[in-house]
């Protein structure tokens, strides 16, 4: 999708969409859906929509649903299993689902649902220890009706039947286990983003405007901001004034909430790591997989380095990626800037920031390894998952980038955080999405979030509550709690977004 429109000198809107990532299309559809009468402007530094982290090839598209990533249930001291972070994931996940195919329902947006795949969601172990942990986590999680129809297997008959390319040619001298969850999802993030924008920009009062890259916020004696743009190619200056701004610019966003001035913003950092990924390029493999096999991080490496070998649905492709590799660069953004690890540096976050360093020096080192990564060594950390994986048979694709969160903190001065984080402040006026993990499975609940904080009073009303309810009929209840409104909702999400659906192969 590109927009040719050009951005007047001075514009006015109730609501300025910084970049145009899922964050911002989900946000500001919903806000067109609450209050059709919103004026909202889009503002894009690149000349089209999700083309950072976003896009298709920038991430893993895994519908993140805690099904196959380990590191959402860590193991406890006492030996048991951490269910919580996964049971609230999986959660989310399933809100958008609902607000994905009410989308598609109500004819909402030009989306067929080949945006979002069935695929199963593996996780794969070797060695005892990780054996134990795999069966406690599987007995775990399917105490809880979200995770019903996982399976577990130590058997090496069964693994080979649910991932061949895994099985063959493995040294079995230590035991393995998996578990499958047929119930996993590829999802194009990319494709469902551009159609939410596409859409958006046909609304009445929704502008639109790409190559304008946001340089300043200032908040105005009225209260509302003041959004100062420059054109990249033409230079030219440019300025929007909304009553409510979102910084929606995925590793971008941290130096605009740094400018905002807003104190809420006193203290953030940001740790720039970059993903690559090895991209199969031999159909006969590809055609081989069909699961989305997660196995356990590697001692010292953050949690969103997690290796997989991902069957992908790309613009109507089947690909076969494995991954990702991090790495250290100082750019905030894909198509960023060499300076802005640099730039972000302020009095206030400049002790957080060492703090945060001097405790990460393994992840430092870990980054730093990764970086210098010959390509046979790549092909080497591949093969634990692949053993028969020949090297021709793959080429490194540059991932998306991530600005993981530092914050400041009373007992050791700065955190690393891996999660999301918004930040808000001048009465609910301005928000910031800072951080990328679970990242864009789980946009519909972040920003549902984000309209309690900032729209606090209409939230509330009755107009609102109703259209919430509307747009996603679990709304304002547990899933965890309610298996049978569990079973109602993913039935009908099942059925308009064209997935498999456990419960109704089982009644
Ligand atoms: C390697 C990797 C793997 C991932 N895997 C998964 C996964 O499997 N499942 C999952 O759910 N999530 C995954 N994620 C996370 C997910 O991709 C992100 O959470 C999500 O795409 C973030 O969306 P966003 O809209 O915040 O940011 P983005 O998509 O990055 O969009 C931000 C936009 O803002 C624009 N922008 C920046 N600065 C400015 C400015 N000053 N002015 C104007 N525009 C600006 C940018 O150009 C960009 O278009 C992954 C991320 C990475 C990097």
């Amino acid at each position: 999708m590109k927009t040719e429109r050009v951005l007047p000198d001075v514009s006015e809107a109730d609501v300025v969409l910084i970049g145009a990532g899922i964050m911002s299309a989900t946000l500001g559809m919903m806000l067109k859906l609450l209050q059709p009468d919103l004026r909202i402007t889009v503002l894009e530094r690149l000349d089209e929509a999700a083309a950072e982290s976003s896009d298709a090839w920038n991430n893993a598209g895994t519908g993140h649903a805690a099904f196959c990533e380990l590191n959402y249930t860590p193991e406890k001291a006492d030996g048991s299993i951490e269910t919580a972070k996964a049971i609230s994931i999986s959660e989310s996940f399933e809100i958008s689902r609902q607000f994905w195919s009410y989308l598609i329902q109500e004819n909402q947006v030009n989306l067929s649902n080949s945006f979002i795949k069935s695929i199963p969601h593996m996780s794969f172990v070797w060695g005892d220890d990780n054996v134990n942990y795999l069966r406690k986590r599987h007995a775990a999680l399917t105490a809880c009706h979200l995770f019903e129809g996982m399976e577990y297997s130590e058997d090496v008959e069964v693994l080979k039947s649910w991932m061949p390319l895994v099985m063959e040619g493995r040294d079995l001298l230590e035991k393995v286990a998996a578990t499958r969850m047929e119930l996993g999802t590829d999802v194009n993030f990319g494709a469902l983003t551009r159609c939410m924008l596409e859409q958006l920009g046909k609304m009445e009062g929704v502008n639109l405007y790409f190559g304008y890259d946001v340089r300043k916020l200032r908040q105005r004696p009225d209260n509302r901001w003041s959004v100062r743009i420059r054109h990249r190619e033409t230079h030219t200056k440019h300025k929007v004034r909304g009553s409510f701004v979102f910084i929606g610019a995925g590793g971008g966003s941290l130096p605009l909430l740094l400018k905002s001035g807003i104190p809420e913003g006193n203290g953030f950092g940001g740790f720039p790591v970059s993903g690559q990924w090895l991209k199969c390029i031999n159909p006969a493999v590809i055609e081989q997989h069909h699961a989305k096999v997660y196995g356990k991080a590697s001692v010292g490496s953050p949690p969103m380095s997690v290796p997989h070998l991902d069957t992908r649905f790309i613009n109507g492709k089947r690909e076969l990626l494995f991954g990702p590799y991090a790495g250290f660069t100082t750019k905030f953004l894909k198509n960023g800037s060499f300076f802005d690890l640099p730039l972000s540096l302020k009095v206030n976050n400049l002790h957080p920031m060492l703090a945060a360093g001097i405790k990460n020096i393994p992840l430092t080192q870990y980054l730093i390894d990764q970086v210098r990564q010959s390509p046979d060594e790549r092909v080497e950390a591949l093969r634990h998952y692949y053993p028969e994986a020949r090297s021709e048979d793959w080429e490194l694709e540059v991932a998306g980038q991530r600005v993981q969160v530092i914050k400041k903190d009373p007992k050791h001065g700065g955190v690393l955080e891996f999660g999301t984080e918004i930040v808000s402040g001048a009465n609910g006026s301005l928000a910031a999405l800072l951080g990328a993990s679970p990242g864009a499975s789980t946009a519909v609940s972040i920003m549902i979030n984000l309209l309690h904080r900032c729209f606090p009073v209409k939230m509330q009303s009755a107009a609102w509550q109703q259209k919430m309810k509307q747009m996603i009929p679990s709304y304002g209840e547990s899933l965890a709690d309610d298996p049978v409104l569990l079973r109602k909702v993913r039935s009908w999400t099942s059925e308009v977004l064209g997935l498999q659906n456990i419960v109704d192969s089982k009644v």
